[in-house]
């Protein structure tokens, strides 16, 4: 039999072009062919992010907590006041971040499910002085996108910084970084970007390089400090050998690969995909009379998708999906955990991989005692990806 499909909000499938990529005899670190293609995959993650050349790249050995760590370590020092908006799970982890580093953090807390507005973040920096705004692009634990666009102009305006936690949202969700004015986007590896998880990408504005310089304190960790990482990233860019911390070389070189697909497609088709998977997905899980957890639809990403069980379903509907073919995740928030699961479409997943879940998913939901109607949710699906 075939495996699952792996179709979690991270890690997710990766092509076939980036498992080959990876199994390439593994390079020195500073052979001049690798140092080639770390200098092209900080220039191509700048125009993946849409930046200009005074933005600076980095892409080092880690998750996605590393680079949200990083963001945090680099530019909040002891007794910066710092907001942080929580749409969920991750939200929560960035405000431990900035305590752990000495911030003294307010939050705007949104009910799981909710958003917080550009709105509503400008009324609450006209309360204190702000040094910085965080916000998660995309949730992971609630499908909820926010607006990283209207926030960031907020920050811009009150004169704060922005950090904005892509993970789950880069090379999926619009985003223009330059244009928004978001001081950091980061990112993880293992989801839209297309690679197995390991590497942690982040990018830095001009004004967020001009506050880490001011700094007056040291940087709390080590692996975390950008002075550290700085001379390498611009080392591999101007093709110079250098060394800090052993760079996982075959990440490194299947990344050149998943950027290079992606660049290929077109960064705004690469967006439009994603928009058209994540309506095919959503039209399945309404036709199957599931909800979801986002409360509106305007603001529901098009990363995943997170139905809600129906009555008399729980999490054991996910054992039957996985032996019909699809690995699907668990609810995640912490106050909605057994109410829901998550589906993921991210990266390179085809039209059929969606139908495929989606089968799986109305077998398995009639394996668990729900009534629902064969075919229903792939002729819901197939409709909108007709559409297009
Ligand atoms: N932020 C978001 C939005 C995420 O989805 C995740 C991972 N699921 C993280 C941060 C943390 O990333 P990692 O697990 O790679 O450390």
């Amino acid at each position: 039999m075939s495996r699952p499909l792996l179709m979690i909000p991270g890690p997710i499938d990766v092509t076939d072009e980036v498992l080959a990529a990876m199994s390439r005899p593994v390079f020195s670190h500073v052979d001049p062919a690798f140092i080639t293609i770390f200098g092209q995959v900080l220039k191509d993650t700048r125009t993946i992010f849409q930046v200009g050349d005074d933005y600076q790249p980095f892409v080092v050995a880690g998750s996605g907590t590393l680079a949200m760590d990083s963001a945090v370590a680099n530019l909040v020092e002891p007794g910066d006041r710092v907001l942080v908006i929580e749409t969920g799970y991750f939200g929560r982890r960035m405000a431990d971040i900035c305590q752990r580093y000495g911030g003294e953090v307010d939050m705007l807390v949104a009910a799981p499910g909710d958003t917080i507005s550009a709105e509503q973040v400008a009324i609450q920096l006209q309360q204190a002085d702000y040094d910085l705004v965080a916000l998660t692009h995309v949730d992971t634990s609630t499908g909820v996108v926010t607006d990283a666009q209207g926030i960031a102009a907020a920050a811009n305006d009150a004169g704060a910084l922005i950090i904005v936690d892509g993970v789950c949202a880069t090379a999926a969700e619009e985003m223009r970084q330059q244009d928004w004015g978001v001081d950091v986007y980061l990112t993880a590896s293992q989801k839209a970007i297309g690679l197995p998880p390991g590497l942690a990408l982040w990018v830095v504005s001009p004004s967020g390089l001009a506050k880490w310089r001011e700094r007056t304190t040291p940087v709390g960790s080590y692996y975390s400090d950008w002075s550290l990482w700085l001379p390498i990233m611009e080392s591999y860019e101007g093709l110079r050998p250098s060394y800090f911390a052993t760079p996982p070389v075959n990440l490194v070189v299947a990344l050149h690969t998943s950027l290079q697909q992606i660049l290929q497609e077109g960064v705004e088709e690469v967006y439009t995909r994603h928009r058209l998977m994540s309506d095919a997905v959503k039209a399945g899980v309404s036709a199957m009379g599931m909800g979801q957890v986002p409360t509106a639809a305007d603001h529901a990403a098009h990363t995943l998708t997170c139905p809600r069980f129906p009555a008399g379903v729980n999490a054991g509907l996910l054992g039957h999906v996985r032996a019909n073919g699809a690995i699907l995740a668990g609810g995640l928030h912490p106050m909605i955990k057994t109410e829901y699961f998550r589906i993921g479409h991210m990266g390179a997943v085809s039209a059929n991989a969606i139908l495929a879940t989606l089968g799986a998913v109305e077998t398995g939901l009639r394996q668990s005692g729900y009534a629902v109607e064969p075919g229903i949710s792939l002729a819901a699906a197939q409709a909108v990806l007709a559409e297009h």
